[in-house]
């Protein structure tokens, strides 16, 4: 049955039978017993499904992960100890050492360190490209060894709105899947399966949770990308495992269900990044207020903007639903109901001026972290980017007076008055 995404935030993933229990159950346990080493062994060779060992996979995780899959329209989703773990997951099921990805360069700072000195580490070469190319510079960037195209529907921290369908448009004639990460859109004002994008990757420790109690990651695949037909890029899901049995996985289990199964088989089985159940009952109480939350996120964050865009102590507003925004147009074909809540801008006065305004938030927290329920905000020229002087920040983007203003849910008059008066210290 076809649902409003709402009702999927609340009843999604989880259907309780007579008399079994209305919330979804935390399975807290590592193991299952089984009968016969027979009925076990069928769990091993993928014959059958169900539950052998929660680092493989847990009852839990597995109702909150298809929530999430239901939510973005997706056929199949796996949780993460971490969004960290979700986006190495995401780009390691199809590349490895020899191999090369495509990526939009304004990603989430770990993202980029994960990808430009880790995963290069391991032999996976990575071309970045501005979201704003040409099509032609974006064409460039392939080689014949690119496995996917990796970008965030809205970039933290540089509030940069990709062109998904552009983006996706360049890695389909290329024969590869696109990956994105939509965790500050998250499903409820964007759904990147519906311009075109293959994998979607979450970090749930932001909106998804929203309340700042538990670190978390999920995968999901639309189950649209034809493997087989791209059989000579994608040995790993196209051609037999040894590891198990040889197992073909986009033979086996199609399109909709080989790339989380092999995620799952192999890179879980190995790396071991699972959710804990107890955390994955935590974000689904989260889930259950998404659609709430992130209506009152954007009204919050556009009040904020629209206030800070007129004020004499701001020199720059930088937030993708504002009108005059660089992002207002694509923020307006991929986002129409709202963007997320975070709002950066420049203190006038450069980087003294803008450590002066935090000290005098009163509600306000300063934090690294963002998209959650309580309003926190973070200095990155005095906090993740304190080792660069000033011509180092232009060059990666972040200017010494950039706050990062992360709107909760709070009453949009207590965090006007809160920034006005804390902006009036600066006079
Ligand atoms: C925070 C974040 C991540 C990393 O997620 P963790 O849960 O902290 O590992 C990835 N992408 C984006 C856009 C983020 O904001």
């Amino acid at each position: 049955m076809d649902r409003h995404i709402d009702t999927t935030c609340v009843q999604g993933g989880y259907t309780p039978g007579n008399g079994e229990p209305r919330q979804i159950p935390i399975i807290q346990s590592t193991t299952f017993k089984y009968d016969t080493s027979e009925d076990m062994g069928k769990l091993f060779d993928l014959e059958a499904s169900g539950y052998f060992y929660t680092r493989l996979q847990n009852p839990t995780n597995d109702y909150v992960a298809a929530k999430i899959a239901q939510l973005e329209g997706g056929t199949a989703a796996m949780l993460t100890s971490s969004g960290q773990a979700a986006s190495f997951f995401s780009v390691f099921n199809l590349a490895g050492a020899g191999d090369h990805v495509v990526s939009s360069s304004t990603i989430y700072g770990g993202t980029y360190n994960l990808f430009a000195v880790t995963m290069k580490r391991m032999g996976i070469d990575f071309t970045f490209v501005p979201p704003d190319c040409s099509d032609e510079e974006l064409h460039a960037a392939f080689r014949p060894n690119t496995k996917a195209v990796f970008g965030e529907t809205i970039a933290n921290p540089a509030l940069i709105v990709l062109d998904i369908e552009r983006f996706a448009r360049a890695a389909h004639a290329h024969g590869v899947p696109l990956i994105i990460d939509n965790t500050f859109a998250t499903p409820v004002n964007c759904r990147p399966f519906a311009w075109g994008a293959d994998i979607v990757v979450h970090s749930t420790t932001k909106y998804m949770d929203g309340h700042g109690a538990g670190v978390g990651g999920c995968i999901v695949d639309s189950g649209r990308f034809d493997w087989m037909s791209h059989a000579d890029k994608f040995p790993g899901l196209c051609s037999p495992d040894e590891s198990y049995h040889g197992i073909t996985y986009a033979e086996k289990f199609g399109n909709a269900g080989a790339f989380i199964t092999k995620a799952t088989a192999q890179l879980m089985r190995d790396f071991g990044s699972i959710q804990s159940p107890q955390n994955a009952f935590l974000l689904n109480l989260g889930l259950e207020s998404l659609h709430l939350r992130m209506q009152r996120h954007c009204q919050n964050a556009l009040a904020v903007a629209t206030f800070l865009s007129t004020h004499d102590q701001v020199d720059w507003v930088s937030y993708p639903d504002l009108p005059g925004d660089k992002c207002h147009a694509l923020a307006q074909k991929y986002l129409p109901h709202g963007s997320c809540g975070v709002v950066s801008f420049g203190v006038r006065g450069g980087r003294k001026a803008a450590e002066n305004f935090m000290k005098h938030l009163r509600l306000a927290a300063i934090e690294t972290h963002v998209a959650d329920a309580r309003t926190c905000c973070l200095h990155p020229a005095n906090a993740t980017h304190r080792q660069m002087n000033d011509q180092e920040l232009k060059a990666c983007g972040i200017s010494p007076e950039l706050v990062r203003f992360s709107c909760g849910i709070e009453d949009a008059g207590d965090l006007i008055a809160d920034i006005d008066q804390a902006l009036a210290a600066n006079r």
